[in-house]
């Protein structure tokens, strides 16, 4: 709504109070955390302190309550059919090692084949090249067009009939672009194999429906979200959870233990060996209230129309060329750039000169960058709550950078 609309959003976190002059341009690295998400993590440790789904008195019990609560919130965020279908990890990278491990490991074998997307992170491809060294299956690639399109019949001719599993982000964090999920995993579907989507970059800026997409797995960390790093989530279909082995084994995820043998809790606690993030979780809960709160329209208006503008002044600099769509809806707020003659780590920090946080280097996705022809780039990542005005102060500087290292305009 138009209150929305106006709102100055730093206000909610307090890290733009203590630096008034940061213009944080680095949001799909890390969100920052607005106060109530930080209430909600000490409003755990201040007063509700006890070791979750241990403890048969009340505090713990009021820990467990708050632990269950979260994750109720995630399955409302993700739109599961089943609370016991999200499962607390660390991050992404541990929530798709589950999958690698737990579900890779024991039913892939020789004559299967894996296809991943060439612009993954390598958070979504090394658990798949190991999967694919130990078991013998084989590892494919599903190539993209120079500015970052899954094409349906690029994607139709990646598939065989061996293809068992694919492993595919929603949106790139190079790119940022929104990858046909849906359509992927119909036709992953039609081929017998299952989807495993990396939602890094998706969870913070587009509604997610797993059931909607049908999707198999979905990974996304929380502190990409506005959540604190260390509380991230693995959903997975209950049919599939159910007849995996657990990834990591010990206290809190069994049901008995014998000299020699367990009986594993059932889901979701069976993937949740050691003591949780309680805190964290909690924290997740408050991060996804608060953006429910904004609401996606609000948010999502506010990003293309800061994209825009960034797009748009940056287009008129010359010697820039910002990887692809023309679209500013098709970035989700993520910009990654080249300067003409200019190295991206001199970039990154003519723009620190200036208060301005970006990101410089591979991006994780080191496949992509050989792809693509190019060592390294910049990205700038925006947020709802950044500002027409930092946006501004960013390509104004950046309008200096080849001047600064001694080219002409
Ligand atoms: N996938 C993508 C697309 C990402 O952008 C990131 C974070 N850079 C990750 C996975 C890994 O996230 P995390 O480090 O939180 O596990």
């Amino acid at each position: 709504d138009n209150r929305n609309e106006e709102k100055d959003f730093r206000k909610d976190f307090p890290i733009f109070q203590q630096e008034k002059e940061l213009i944080y341009l680095d949001n799909a690295a890390t969100s920052q955390r607005p106060a109530c998400v930080l209430e909600a993590e000490r409003n755990f440790y201040e007063n509700t302190n006890a070791n979750p789904l241990r403890g048969l008195y009340e505090l713990g019990l009021e820990a467990t309550d708050a632990y269950e609560n979260a994750r109720k919130c995630v399955q409302g965020f993700l739109h599961a059919g089943k609370a016991e279908e999200i499962i607390f990890t660390r991050n992404t990278t541990e929530a798709l090692n589950l999958v690698a491990y737990s579900y890779g490991l024991n039913r892939l074998g020789p004559g299967d084949e894996i296809l991943v997307s060439i612009m993954e992170h390598h958070s979504n491809l090394l658990p798949w090249q190991m999967v694919s060294r130990r078991t013998g299956a084989e590892l494919k690639f599903l190539e993209c067009g120079q500015d970052g399109e899954l094409t349906e019949e690029q994607i139709r001719k990646a598939f065989t009939s061996r293809t068992r599993l694919t492993a595919v982000t929603q949106v790139s964090n190079v790119f940022g672009r929104e990858n046909p999920i849906k359509e992927i995993v119909r036709i992953a579907h039609e081929h017998g194999a299952v989807v495993v989507a990396d939602a890094a970059q998706s969870a913070p800026h587009i509604p997610i429906n797993v059931q909607e997409l049908d999707v198999d797995f979905l990974a996304f960390s929380g502190h990409k979200l506005m959540a604190p790093m260390g509380i991230g989530v693995l959903y997975g279909k209950e049919e599939l959870l159910q007849d995996m082995p657990p990834f990591l084994t010990g206290g809190e995820m069994i049901e008995r233990v014998g000299r020699y043998d367990a009986v594993y809790a059932p889901l979701p606690h069976r993937f949740e060996a050691g003591t949780v993030n309680a805190a964290g979780a909690a924290a997740l809960g408050a991060a996804i209230g608060y953006l429910e709160g904004i609401g996606w329209k609000t948010l999502q208006e506010r990003e293309d129309r800061l994209t825009a503008l960034a797009l748009e002044q940056m287009e008129q600099i010359p010697g820039i060329r910002v990887l692809g769509s023309r679209d500013a809806g098709e970035h989700c707020g993520i910009l990654t750039f080249t300067v003409e003659d200019v190295h991206p780590h001199d970039v990154a920090s003519i723009l620190d000169a200036d208060h301005i946080a970006v990101r410089a280097g591979h991006h994780c996705a080191q496949p992509l960058m050989e792809y693509l022809k190019v060592p390294s780039m910049v990205r700038a990542s925006i947020s709802f709550y950044n500002t027409e005005e930092e946006i501004r102060a960013f390509t104004e500087s950046l309008s200096q950078v080849r001047r600064k290292m001694g080219y002409g305009e």
